[in-house]
């Protein structure tokens, strides 16, 4: 902690929208007045946030686990501690040399001159998180935030009310309240919240709220940078080992019960092998959890509401004449990972982000339908593609456009620190992650220094044949 002391307001018991105003306002005054943070303050807040990290992954766990009411362990740990402590130390690792002014050319007729950028901290940057990775999506914005020099006031989901609490209290007794604070509290307190004039707003959650946090940012023109979701699709090539595919997308859509956002939403194969497809992505099912219903490594819905959401979902699908295959019951908050054969057009599955443990198989006669089916759709947050081929693969990448893309794989595009992570169309605007994350909440500052001679000012006003003879010269150049 080496920012400027202030007032400990921040804790579990910030949850009025009159305090939130006054961090804000202590917040953006102090980001008004005084130089930047300087890179060795920046990384002490972040090894704070480290040091949170590690000495309190156990009430972490049991805290999410709390509101999931049956979170796995391992994959808290591995899925949400584990990223963002590589989010920070990739972040004190560059961060030296993403700080650097970068050198820019200058034009000879301005010369003599010298340009850089310097990337300034923004002043004070706004989090909304969503219930699904509640550390993660909070933690990982936060270090580029901080990163970039920033003051933050963050906003986790209120449908993970006990790490939402722990949140607050962790971050209150790690940092200094003055540069982090956690605001808790309903979906009120959240409208409230992105009404404030922060100098930036990044947003994690669904389509439909984005929308309004968007036009709740808009009359303080605040940039927002939104990550939403969608339908991912993963698609099977015909040259690419089926069970193979199956064995990496069953692992990509059950991690946390389907609840990730670049979880694969359904699959295409080719024509005729669906079936084959349902039966591995099931083989595969029962290795990684041999039960379902009290399974620890087999994540819970997060609540009541989701979960019958879920549950007819699939019952409209199978009234509709779809097979539904399934494996473990629909007991102890969680429900049983099932694949779907022949959904009839137009229902909820194929219709919206399913969010949940449920993989709708389709099949395709060629690729070109294939492509053009995806292309038609809403741009998706990820996109998965199978194939060993390159020129097969070139094709996919070439006539589809997603957030990211993992070839051969699920998921895997979003831990790497050095790709910028983010959705494009209705899948989000803005990525963050590493060195994008960094630009994405610090501001390109450009400054030109002008030398001994300012050659431009010489020619005038008044203008007279110096300066017709100068506009001659350089309308002239080659371009
Ligand atoms: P959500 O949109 O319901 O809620 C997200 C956050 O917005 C919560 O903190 C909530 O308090 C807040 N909120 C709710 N109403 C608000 C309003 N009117 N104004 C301002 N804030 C408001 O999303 P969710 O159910 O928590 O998360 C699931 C969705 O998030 C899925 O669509 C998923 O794909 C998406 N998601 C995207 C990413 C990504 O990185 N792109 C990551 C995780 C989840």
């Amino acid at each position: 902690m080496t920012s400027a002391p202030s007032a400990p307001l921040a804790g579990p018991e910030i949850s009025g929208t009159g305090s939130m105003d006054i961090l804000f306002r202590r917040m953006r005054e102090a980001s008004r007045n005084g130089p930047p943070p300087s890179v060795a303050d920046r990384k002490a807040v972040l090894d704070s946030l480290a040091r949170m990290l590690r000495e309190n992954g156990p009430a972490i766990i049991a805290a999410i686990s709390d509101d999931f009411k049956g979170r796995s362990e391992t994959e808290t740990r591995l899925l949400e501690i584990v990223p963002a402590l590589g989010a920070i130390r990739h972040a004190k690792r560059h961060l030296a040399s993403w700080v650097r002014p970068q050198r820019r050319t200058v034009d000879w007729a301005f010369q003599p001159a010298r340009a850089w950028i310097r990337h300034e901290p923004l002043g004070v940057v706004g989090i909304i998180s969503p219930w699904n990775y509640p550390l993660l999506l909070s933690l990982s914005p936060l270090v580029d935030a901080i990163a970039a020099g920033n003051r933050v006031l963050l906003k986790p989901s209120e449908l993970t009310p006990a790490f939402a609490d722990l949140l607050a209290g962790l971050i209150a007794r790690y940092t200094d309240p003055g540069r982090i604070a956690v605001i808790t509290g309903g979906v009120e307190v959240a409208r409230a919240f992105s009404g404030l004039p922060f100098d930036h707003l990044l947003f994690t959650g669904s389509t439909a709220v984005g929308r309004q946090v968007m036009a709740a940012a808009a009359p303080n023109l605040t940039p927002v940078t939104l990550e939403l979701g969608g339908k991912s699709p993963a698609l099977v090539c015909p040259d690419y080992p089926l069970d193979k595919a199956a064995g990496s997308i069953a692992f990509g859509k059950f991690l946390n019960a389907g609840q990730t956002c670049v979880a694969p939403d359904y699959a295409l194969v080719p024509a005729g092998r669906e079936r084959d497809f349902a039966d591995a992505v099931l083989a595969r099912v029962r290795t990684f959890y041999p039960d379902v219903a009290g399974n620890p490594h087999y994540s819970a819905v997060i609540s009541e509401r989701h979960r019958e959401r879920l549950l007819a979902a699939l019952a409209e699908a199978e009234a509709g004449g779809a097979t539904i295959l399934r494996h473990g019951e629909d007991r102890g908050g969680r429900v049983a990972p099932s694949v779907v054969l022949n959904a009839p057009p137009g229902c909820l599955l194929l219709r919206e982000e399913i969010f949940g443990p449920i993989l709708p198989v389709a099949g395709y006669r060629d690729l070109e339908e294939a492509r053009a089916g995806i292309a038609r759709g809403e741009r998706p947050l990820a996109l998965y593609c199978f194939t060993g081929d390159r020129r097969t693969e070139q094709r996919v990448l070439d006539g589809s456009l997603s957030g990211g893309v993992t070839v051969n794989g699920t998921l895997l595009h979003v831990a790497q620190d050095g790709l910028p992570f983010g959705g494009v169309g209705a899948s989000g605007m803005g990525a963050y992650h590493g060195i994008d994350g960094f630009r994405r909440l610090s501001h390109a500052r450009a400054v030109h220094r002008i030398g001994g001679i300012n050659g431009f000012e010489r020619l005038g006003p008044p203008w007279g044949r110096l300066a017709d003879w100068a506009a001659r010269l350089l309308t002239r150049r080659p371009v």
